[in-house]
């Protein structure tokens, strides 16, 4: 039998945890709700709990380490969860109090981080060497490995890519700043690009539904609908922007464009390729392939258990 690892992908609404091989097989399984604004105490036993479940029919010396996926800000180096908004940790430990639990090694790093490592070992930049990962959902999320290695930068939080100014006055953004690319591209910027337009008299099929999200303006673009490509054009073109300047910052084999919006369709990736093309530097944009993420809801945990496999090698 084969070694292996645990990863646990902890999450604002639930706690993903995973037996998985070196491979990313995922030989166990457990899913169990956060529910934040209990605390951290019963966070972190729900934790330890599905550790020890899709650990219990393993002979003890088989697994080799636990890999994390938390959402930032993170104190990587000591293992702290700092203070992310959607849970409820100050400078927890979370490192210790696993390691403490199980005597086996464990190893923290942000959500985004993970979900790259995931995609690099096992989803869609296996055989690249230099292989950014941009996430787009509510909000816009990125990664990076370059020589093979996961880039950190100085304080754990490189890779911010989602607030990058792609407007010098565009929309303004939750950090504050505005026209970042989470602002203008984001699912949510989406929505309200929808929202705003359905209070004039346009004609629009939009208007046949009750709520509208991003989910619904992809589907009437993909129907004819002339507003909602418009509305899409905009947006995913300010991704494209984004892209364009991580693939002439980084020089990548792969740019892998994972999250909600990625889903969208081949729009997603036409609409990129094109802003690359008049954007990129040739050398970069004849060697750099773009690809939609593998992995969907399994790259988180699959991200913990990469890293835990990567940080377990070094
Ligand atoms: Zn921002």
């Amino acid at each position: 039998m084969s070694k292996l690892f645990i990863g646990v992908d902890l999450g604002g609404t639930k706690i993903y945890t995973a037996l998985s091989d070196e491979r990313g097989n995922i030989l166990k399984e457990i899913i169990k709700p956060t529910e934040a604004s209990n605390g951290y105490e019963q966070i972190v036993e729900k934790i330890k709990e599905s550790i020890r479940y899709v650990s219990k029919d393993v002979k003890e010396d088989k697994v080799v380490s636990i890999g994390i996926g938390s959402p930032g800000p993170l104190d990587v180096k000591n293992g702290l969860i700092v203070d992310p908004p959607n849970l409820p940790f100050k400078n927890f430990n979370i490192v210790k109090a696993l390691e403490d639990e199980f005597k086996l090694p464990v190893f923290l790093d942000n959500d985004a981080n993970a979900a790259t490592l995931a995609e690099y070992k096992f989803g869609a930049g296996v055989e690249t060497t230099n292989m950014i990962f941009i996430t787009a959902s509510t909000g816009v999320g990125a990664g990076a490995v370059l020589n093979k290695s996961i880039y950190r930068g100085s304080t754990s939080n490189a890779l911010e890519l989602g607030h990058t100014t792609v407007h010098y006055s565009g929309n303004r953004c939750g950090c504050g700043n505005r026209g970042c690319v989470e602002s203008m591209s984001s699912g949510t910027a989406i929505k309200k690009q929808a929202d705003e337009a359905l209070k004039s008299n346009i004609e629009t099929s939009l208007r046949k539904y009750e709520v509208v999200t991003a989910k619904e303006v992809f589907t009437e673009a993909s129907n004819g609908d002339k507003l909602s490509n418009e509305i899409l054009r905009e947006a995913l073109g300010y991704l494209g922007v984004a892209v364009s300047n991580a693939a002439n910052a980084f020089d990548p084999d792969m740019i892998v464009i994972g999250g909600g919006v990625s889903e969208g369709g081949q729009i997603v990736l036409d609409i990129i390729s094109e802003e690359m093309k008049s954007r990129c530097l040739k050398p970069i944009l004849n060697n750099c392939v773009v690809k939609k993420a593998q992995l969907g809801g399994k790259a988180g945990v699959l991200g913990a258990v990469a890293l835990a496999i990567v940080e377990s090698n070094k």
